[in-house]
C-alpha cells in the first residue's frame, strides 16, 4: 500500500486540476501536482529515498535525527506535529463524512487507495495532503 503506484503522476494530475476548477480558495498555497504525486510515487527528496539516488550518506531527518522516510515525514516528525494532527484530523472528518471505515491512517489512504472510493472523496484526501506539503515547506 506504501509502494509506488502506477500512473500516479496523471492520477494526480488530473485530480489537482479537477479540484482546482471548483475551488480556487487556497490556491496559491497549493503546491504543484508533481511535488504530491513525487511523494505518493516516493521519488522524492525525502532523506530516505534521495540517500539512494545521490551519493549522501545522510538520511536522517534534520529536526529527529531519525531516518526520514514518507511515513516519518507524514506521521512522526516532530517539526511538523501541528501539521500532522491537521492532516490527520481532517482525513478522520473525510472519511467520516464519506462514511469510509478503514484502520489506522496510512499513506496509501492518505492518498485515496481505497476500494470503492468516490471521486469527491479522493479529491478531498488528496487536496488535505497538499495542503500538508505546502504548509511543511519541506519538498
Ligand atoms: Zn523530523
Amino acid at each position: 500500500m506504501e509502494c509506488a503506484i502506477p500512473d500516479v503522476r496523471n492520477l494526480v494530475k488530473e485530480l489537482i486540476l479537477k479540484a482546482g476548477e471548483r475551488k480556487c480558495v487556497g490556491e496559491q498555497h497549493r503546491p504543484s501536482y508533481s511535488k504530491i504525486s513525487q511523494l505518493i510515487s516516493g521519488h522524492t527528496k525525502i532523506k530516505d529515498h534521495w540517500a539512494k539516488v545521490t551519493s549522501s550518506e545522510d538520511n536522517d531527518c534534520n529536526h529527529c535525527r531519525v531516518p526520514e522516510t514518507i511515513k516519518q515525514y507524514l506521521f512522526e516528525c516532530a517539526e511538523y506535529a501541528d501539521a500532522s494532527e491537521k492532516l490527520e484530523n481532517r482525513v478522520e472528518e473525510i472519511l467520516y463524512r464519506h462514511n469510509i471505515s478503514c484502520g489506522d491512517i496510512s499513506v496509501g489512504i492518505l492518498t485515496g487507495e481505497i476500494d470503492n472510493i468516490s471521486t469527491t472523496a479522493k479529491e478531498e484526501l488528496i487536496e488535505n495532503i497538499g495542503e500538508y506539503i505546502g504548509a511543511t515547506k519541506r519538498l
